[in-house]
């Protein structure tokens, strides 16, 4: 008898224990009666500044990693300074990374015929991506902001048009009132409300070299003209870029123009991956100058991706509660492609803007009034305008002059109408 009453008592508090587990689970972030206030898709510049600030706005955020560590591949490793990078990992601490600095700019004619040196007002900062990175992890660490890695977002949560969430690959369902995409160049999220990534992304093939020992330690670029390389009839207008980084080092690539080669598709396709690797080696051996430059150099890194930056995306919340930023939607200076600083810039607005407006259930009116602030901000207007530009002067080059010869042969205005932009 005694044994049958404690055996029923044992019921009694395991059934207890079950309900509270249950409800602890039910109270637990993430589940659908306590969603995070922020849940961030990606740990690059855009989604860590995202963490940072939501964390400094004491909202709950968690933001997911799909790689083992954040942001493993290093993207851009020089930027100009902008307030963003103050305001988001404090006053001076550029300096802590900072490897080179330039101002100093030569752009080449086809085959290096002619060129053109610049000075811009204020230098470039070279920098190490991983060392940039680890600024950010570490202002992250000031927050109660959590990262999970090893955690890819494979798609939405939708319940009444709006995005309440994300599902991971895992299959595991994670509740928030607000979810950023910050996954870059060729974001999932992007690709199910079929973004234009093809049209959006310039294929590019990045280097890091040491043993490097240019002559013009400012940033050096050369033109591509289409279907100018007899090695590669086919081959679209492109850029290879020298980006000397002190101490010897230098990181160099090829990029293809990706909106100009789409419109010249009877004369020229755009690269597989082999093709461009194949150029890429037939370059480095013999283009005038730029073979010169990297004799006796030796690799640390190399790799072949993307950079957004061929095409902004118009919406910025094409559903509501669900934010695109950064390279996820194009947003990237198209004339330097330089994408770390307008990246942060969005970032920082969205969770700004959640956090001011105590925003927790999205509707069409809020959707509206968030697009229409970001439309507003001067970074905002500053990534349009540059693309309008630099599509004048791509179109220019490449579809009215197209050939290296025509381009050699009006350098002179090239270059008179370069300076008066
Ligand atoms: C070769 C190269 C050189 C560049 N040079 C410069 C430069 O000199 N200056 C400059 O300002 N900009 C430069 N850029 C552009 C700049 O690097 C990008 O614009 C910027 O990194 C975009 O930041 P982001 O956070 O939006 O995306 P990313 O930096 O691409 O970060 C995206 C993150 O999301 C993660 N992720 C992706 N999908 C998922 C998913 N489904 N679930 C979870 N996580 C996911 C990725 O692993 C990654 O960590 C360069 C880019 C490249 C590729």
């Amino acid at each position: 008898m005694v044994n049958q009453e404690n055996s029923e008592n044992q019921r009694n508090q395991s059934n207890q224990s079950n309900q509270d587990n249950q409800s602890n689970q039910e109270n637990l972030l993430g589940s659908p009666q306590t969603p995070y206030d922020l849940i961030i898709s990606g740990a690059g510049p855009a989604g860590l500044t995202a963490g940072i600030i939501g964390g400094r706005h004491k909202l709950n955020v968690l933001v997911c990693e799909k790689a083992e560590r954040a942001s493993p591949f290093p993207r851009g490793e020089t930027l100009h300074n902008a307030r963003i990078f103050s305001e988001v990992l404090g006053d001076n601490v550029l300096n802590l990374i900072t490897t080179h600095l330039t101002a100093a700019r030569k752009f080449n004619s086809p085959n290096a015929e002619n060129s053109l040196e610049i000075y811009r007002r204020s230098p470039s900062i070279v920098y190490s991506w991983d060392r940039f990175i680890e600024l950010l992890l570490s202002r992250i660490n000031e927050t109660s902001t959590e990262i999970r890695y090893n955690t890819e977002v494979s798609s939405t949560i939708i319940e009444n048009n709006v995005c309440k969430g994300v599902r991971l690959k895992s299959g595991e369902l994670i509740y928030g009132s607000s979810v950023m995409v910050a996954e870059g160049h060729n974001s999932k999220l992007g690709q199910a409300l079929d973004f234009p990534y093809a049209s959006i992304n310039c294929p590019v093939v990045k280097r890091l070299i040491s043993n490097f020992h240019g002559d013009y330690m400012g940033f050096e670029y050369f033109f591509l003209a289409p279907g100018s390389l007899e090695y590669a009839p086919r081959f679209p207008p492109g850029i290879i870029f020298v980006f000397p980084r002190g101490n010897g080092n230098c990181e160099v690539g090829l990029m293809i123009f990706t909106d100009m080669a789409q419109r010249l598709t009877s004369i020229c396709d755009i690269p597989s991956e082999d093709e461009l690797l194949r150029v890429w080696s037939k370059l480095i051996a013999t283009y005038p100058r730029f073979s010169d430059l990297m004799k006796n150099t030796e690799i640390t890194f190399e790799g072949i991706t993307q950079i957004a930056s061929a095409k902004v995306v118009d919406n910025p919340m094409p559903v509501p509660g669900l934010f695109f930023t950064g390279g996820a939607m194009g947003f990237v200076e198209h004339s330097g492609s330089s994408g770390i600083a307008s990246s942060m810039q969005i970032a920082k607005f969205a969770v700004d803007h959640i956090a001011s407006k105590k925003i927790s259930n999205w509707n069409k009116y809020l959707v509206h009034r968030y697009v229409k602030s970001v439309r507003k901000t001067k970074f905002y207007k500053h990534i349009l305008s540059n693309a309008r530009k630099t599509a004048f002067g791509k179109k220019f080059l490449f579809l009215r002059l197209r050939t290296s010869e025509n381009i050699n042969k009006n350098w002179n205005f090239v270059k008179a109408a370069y300076k008066l932009q």
